[in-house]
């Protein structure tokens, strides 16, 4: 048989048409991966090219024939480049694949259709051929599969050989053109037994690319569930459905069960006398016969120093080697029964302490919406249950305390830290209360706010008590104005804050005249009801930015502030005029007297105190005594 065109061809498409049954055979063993068709497709163009090449002029005419040949190698190559990509997890060059399709088309039209020079053609022909496979080169070089790196590094060499030919075929062409191509030059000799061996190569090489990654991927697999069974904190435990017996453990099995590995493997969970309860034990068989799965079904287990566990099974079964085995995850329970136990008798004796108690709670969660309340707190502040729970305790802010109050109090609480103190709070009647109040930060495990506990103690009558103190602590029992003390504190006060550039003030010290007499003619009782009146009248007269109070006996202090000194003066005389105006009558219908005297002095800014300013007016007193009463003296 001489080495001409044609047996190459009829080789060609031998060589192709087995490597193509190859390749189905192969599919049936390994995991058919994405791009192992394109393979197919590239095998059955290869075929096609030399089976069409074969029969040409008898069967085929030379012009076709050549075509669809020259199409289907082309086509091969190409169905090679989609099969790499896409089995390499390679985006597939749409862009540049369509570009050479383009180029292909153009070309074989325009130098067999239009001119037909069988030189450009093969020229033309050759240098897409090479980009193709360089381009095929390219993603065997570039990928991330690891498991075949050493195979795509030999085929991406057998590309770029290709490809090199190729070229060099086509620059070869260009000066030695070719006349008749079916007298076949060595060239043409030589691409046949390239394509041959690198179509032989490649197809090899996706083959054993296959069957790396099948293997590569198994093992992963079984490292993965070797490391699952080995850390899982769950027992894991393989039994053969048929008999029953042990196949597999893991190491928690011989933690929660006391049993070692060696010691279970092939024997039955009866033998090991795991199944406490027999029904239990037939209704978990009956289920995976029937279900073939069962999933966390509580059991109870008997470890090998006869201690009983409750469990939960999940169970599935798996085929080994053509036997059925049952895979089972089984999770001790125990432990949390016992705590949950715990947490709910906890639970029901806190709760019960709350109801109880006759401090009120509140608990809120990390926003401040209330969770739960007890009885007390629904007593206190009027509200029901419902109408707080998942509300925010600000439904009972009275606007006493101020913004930044609040602001300290969820900042102190929100850093974990325990806020304590006395909150004027709004029941939902509208009624004041006070509260002494501790607010506590709950915390996690791992020191994370989980919630915020409220003690509420109601001291509501001991404010009132103490607001009525502090009230009489101020207060002249006798009138109700200011008293000594009281009055003095405030002037000193009012003093110091004084802006002397815009502000005057002036002490009037004013003193009833011949109180004596008013008492000795009318009786005490009198006396003090003429020491009410004057006060009344006085407080009265006195602006409400001015302050007045009763220094003692019969005799009264005001600290008036004023723009001018005229004012103070007009001020005083008022206050005079109104008092003797006063019809103060006494039982036998007899009018009293009522006369004032005022000693008046200004306040003298860097100079004067309070005493000083006193002890001036107290001298003007005297003077407006001495000038006949009933009169203001200004010193
Ligand atoms: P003068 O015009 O100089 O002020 O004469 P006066 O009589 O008012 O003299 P003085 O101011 O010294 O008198 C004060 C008297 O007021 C003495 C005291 O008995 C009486 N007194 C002081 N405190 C009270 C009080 O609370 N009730 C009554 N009824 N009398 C009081
Ligand atoms: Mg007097
Ligand atoms: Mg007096």
């Amino acid at each position: 048989m001489a080495l001409d065109l044609a047996t190459l061809s009829i080789v060609l498409f031998f060589i192709s048409t087995i490597q193509a049954i190859v390749m189905l055979f192969i599919f049936r063993i390994v995991h058919n991966y994405p791009g192992m068709n394109y393979l197919l497709v590239s095998c059955f163009f290869t075929a096609l090219s030399g089976l069409v090449f074969a029969l040409r002029s008898g069967v085929i005419p030379d012009i076709p024939a050549i075509l669809i040949s020259n199409l289907s190698t082309f086509l091969a190559v190409f169905a090679l480049n989609i099969g790499f990509s896409k089995f390499l997890k390679r985006d597939i060059a749409k862009k540049w694949l369509l570009t050479i399709l383009v180029l292909f088309f153009i070309t074989f039209f325009t130098f067999t259709l239009v001119i037909d020079d069988v030189s450009w053609r093969i020229i033309l022909f050759s240098l897409l051929i090479s980009g193709i496979s360089f381009s095929n080169a390219f993603i065997l070089l570039r990928h991330q599969l690891d498991s075949v790196r050493q195979t795509t590094r030999l085929a991406a060499t057998v590309q770029i050989m290709f490809g090199i030919f190729f070229i060099v075929r086509g620059i070869f062409t260009f000066f030695h053109r070719t006349v008749n191509i079916f007298s076949p030059t060595p060239f043409q000799l030589l691409a046949f037994f390239i394509s041959i061996a690198t179509i032989i190569i490649c197809s090899y090489c996706f083959i054993i690319m296959a069957i790396q990654r099948d293997h590569s991927e198994k093992k992963q697999a079984d490292e993965q569930f070797r490391l699952i069974f080995e850390t899982i904190p769950d027992t894991v435990l393989i039994t053969s459905l048929e008999t029953g017996e042990i196949h597999e453990t893991n190491e928690t099995f011989t933690e929660e069960t006391g049993y070692s590995r060696e010691e279970a493997i092939g024997k039955t969970p009866m033998n090991l006398n795991l199944w406490q309860n027999t029904d239990e034990r037939d209704a978990f068989i009956e289920k995976m016969k029937e279900q073939g799965f069962c999933k966390n079904v509580e059991i109870h287990l008997f470890t090998k120093n006869r201690k009983k566990i409750s469990v939960l099974i999940s169970s599935n079964l798996m085929k080994m080697d053509h036997k059925m085995f049952i895979i089972s995850v089984i999770r001790n329970i125990s432990h949390n029964k016992e705590l949950a136990k715990k947490l709910n008798t906890s639970e029901d004796t806190f709760k019960a302490i709350m109801e109880q108690s006759p401090v009120s709670f509140m608990l809120t969660n990390t926003n401040g919406d209330i969770e739960y309340v007890n009885k007390q707190f629904l007593e206190l502040t009027g509200f029901l249950e419902e109408e707080v729970i998942g509300k925010n305790p600000r439904i009972l802010k009275s606007g006493y305390q101020s913004k930044k109050f609040y602001g300290n109090l969820w900042k102190t609480i929100t850093s974990g830290l325990q806020w304590k103190g006395e909150i004027r709070n709004r029941k939902k009647n509208g009624e004041i209360m006070w509260g002494y109040i501790s607010l506590t930060p709950i915390l996690d495990r791992e020191g994370k706010i989980i919630r915020y506990l409220g003690v509420q103690e109601d001291i509501s009558s001991r404010k009132l008590l103490e607001d009525e103190l502090k009230i009489q602590a101020r207060t002249d029992m006798l009138t109700g104005v200011m008293n000594r003390r009281y009055f003095i504190e405030n002037a000193e006060k009012r003093l110091s804050e004084m802006n002397s550039i815009h502000e005057m003030a002036a002490f009037l010290m004013i003193d009833i005249d011949r109180f004596k007499d008013i008492n000795d003619s009318f009786g005490h009782i009198m006396g003090d009801k003429a020491i009410q009146t004057v006060a009344r009248q006085c407080q009265n007269m006195i602006k409400n930015r001015d302050l007045f109070g009763r220094i003692g006996g019969e005799e009264f202090g005001a600290l008036i502030f004023a723009k001018n000194q005229d004012e103070y003066r007009k001020t005083a005389d008022a206050i005079r005029y109104s008092v003797e105006n006063i019809n103060l009558s006494c039982e036998a219908e007899e009018t009293i007297p009522l006369r004032i005297s005022i000693g008046l002095s200004v306040y003298r800014p860097g100079e004067d105190t309070l005493e000083t300013l006193m002890h001036r007016s107290d001298i003007a007193l005297y003077q407006a005594k001495n000038d006949g009463r009933n009169r203001v003296a200004v010193l």
